[in-house]
């Protein structure tokens, strides 16, 4: 999460805002999905993993039950839920803890808080060995061997493997970046520091948590930040708490607070 300094041409002109075209991937890389399955499962084991995710919420249900909330719609609306004996669905009994802590190898207190789909993927894991399989072979599609896309050709997979990105031209300027996605300019491109930081404190500087006036270094911290190259977007001190990487940077020569 962070923003920085890069030194471009003063004509390079790539749009703001669009990650540049040289940190991404060339669609005629990019694989075909699976015609078999969605994400590399066979359909049995994407039932699996369903099945032991419902489990994994009874056992949540225990929580709930705790802390005097209803059941949860997907349980309470099941088609053939167990009834008690006025023909409600009926809530589980504690002991689905012991089951589950038994198929997850966690905490039996664990789920009354939150399991989560890691908890179902662990129960899934488990009942698979149970029947005596690999969870490394059973249930993963065989098109695909797990991967849920294929290759346009043959060697595609190894050609995309063993591309790399291309940085941006160097040069003369002087332009912002963000690098929270794989990296796109967000400034217009000056041909020194000045111009920079004067653009970063102005109202045209909007990206990301700066907004108002209030979020933008002023001139002097910004050129600060410029000459120190880089900042992360938030950082944490002791004596300042959470600040914005650029005011940091721009105030830690001094220690004044804007
Ligand atoms: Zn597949």
């Amino acid at each position: 999460m962070s923003r920085e300094v890069r030194r471009v041409p003063l004509t390079f002109d790539w749009p703001l805002r669009q990650v540049w075209q040289g940190y991404l991937m060339p669609e005629r890389l990019r694989e075909d999905p699976c015609p078999d399955c969605e994400r590399g499962y066979t359909a049995a084991a994407e039932w699996l993993h369903t099945v032991a995710g419902r489990l994994g919420m009874v056992a949540e249900d225990i929580g709930e039950q705790r802390r005097g909330r209803p059941m949860h719609p997907w349980l309470a609306e099941d088609g053939y839920p167990p009834l008690n004996r006025t023909h409600r669905v009926a809530r589980p009994t504690e002991d689905i803890l012991d089951l589950v802590a038994g198929l997850t190898g966690e905490d039996r207190e664990r789920p009354t808080h939150w399991l989560g789909s890691t908890g179902g993927g662990r129960i899934a894991v488990k009942i698979v060995k149970a029947a005596g399989l690999d969870p490394e072979v059973w249930g993963i599609c065989p098109t695909c061997q797990g991967h849920g896309t294929v290759e346009k050709y043959p060697g595609q997979r190894a050609e995309a493997d063993a591309w790399e990105w291309t940085e941006p031209p160097e040069g003369d300027g002087f332009q912002l970046w963000e690098t929270v996605s794989e990296g796109s300019p967000i400034s217009p491109v000056f041909p020194a520091p000045e111009g920079l930081a004067s653009w970063m404190s102005s109202p045209a500087y909007t990206w990301g948590a700066v907004k108002t006036d209030a979020d933008r270094p002023t001139y002097e911290a910004a050129l600060r930040f410029i000459d120190a190259g880089w900042a992360p977007t938030f950082v944490s001190t002791p004596t300042t708490g959470v600040v914005s990487g650029v005011e940091w940077v721009g105030n830690r020569e001094d220690g004044e607070t804007r």
